[in-house]
């Protein structure tokens, strides 16, 4: 925990897989307190770099810091009290189960079968269990889901069952969120309470958010800074109104 130091810290991360570079030596920080939005065409490297950065895949050259420790060389299970949240580009959710059920396994990061048994376990157990209880219920208030948190979430309208995994990733009580193209299939009311809800996930939890979205109109109204990615490389950064004036962005996108 170093102050002044960025909260994230991308450097010079590569990633190639087969003949494919995925990354080419791209860099970028995110200080805390910040939405961060990272774009550029299909193929670009968005989704590699959550990967790398929640481990899934190894950064073959550079490194990751996140809050002054170096993460790209952790092993992928060490991950998940590193305080770095995400969610998918396809939703992952438990289907037939409830609401409430899909946040606590996300508060415990286990099944539900397993703590059906919880009072046969020892006190410590009990009061994670608790906890796990109060911090759902905390998030159901803050998402508004509370009126559909005992509805099976395969029942629940797409916007809804979104809601409900930005709350799984916030289970944890991660310091970054990555989030990716949360706005994927939403229709234009949903769309405004996804921009208001992130804005109130940092200026209200306090969570530093980085953000890989199509939909332009989101991410320059949300971000305080964007990274534009294009075969790999980044090509600008900066703050939005800057960013959509680039050449290169502007090249990007329209020969894309
Ligand atoms: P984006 O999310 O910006 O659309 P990706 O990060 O998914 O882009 O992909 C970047 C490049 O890396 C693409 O050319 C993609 O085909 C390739 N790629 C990503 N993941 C894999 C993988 N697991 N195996 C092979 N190629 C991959
Ligand atoms: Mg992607």
């Amino acid at each position: 925990p170093s102050t002044g130091a960025p909260l994230l810290r991308v450097q010079a991360v590569t990633v190639r897989f087969g003949g494919i570079v995925a990354l080419d030596a791209v860099s970028f920080s995110v200080e805390a307190g910040q939405i961060c939005g990272l774009i550029g065409p299909n193929g670009a490297g968005k989704s590699t770099v959550f990967n790398c950065l929640s481990r899934i895949y190894d950064c073959g050259a550079g490194s990751i810091e996140f809050d002054g420790r170096r993460i790209s060389t952790l092993p992928r299970h060490r991950m998940a009290g590193e305080g770095i949240g995400r969610t998918f580009q396809n939703l992952a959710l438990f289907g037939s189960m409830s609401v409430r059920e899909n946040l606590l396994v996300g508060c415990h990061g286990r099944q539900p079968a397993g703590f059906v048994g919880a009072l046969l376990r020892l006190p410590g157990e009990r009061r994670t269990e608790r906890e796990a209880q109060a911090r759902a219920d905390e998030l159901l208030r803050f998402l508004a889901l509370e009126d559909c948190a005992e509805r099976i979430v395969a029942d629940l309208p797409f916007g809804t069952q979104k809601r409900v995994e930005l709350g799984r990733a916030l289970c944890g009580r991660p310091r970054l969120l990555l989030l990716d193209e949360p706005a994927c299939g939403l229709n234009h009311e949903e769309l405004e309470g996804l921009a208001a809800l992130i804005r109130e996930i940092r200026d209200r939890l306090g969570v530093t958010v980085l953000l890989v979205e199509h939909h332009m109109g989101l991410v320059m109204a949300i971000s305080d800074q964007v990274v534009v990615l294009n075969f790999g490389r980044k090509i600008a950064e900066g703050p939005p109104a800057a960013v959509r004036q680039h050449p290169e962005v502007i090249q990007a996108y329209l020969g894309g």
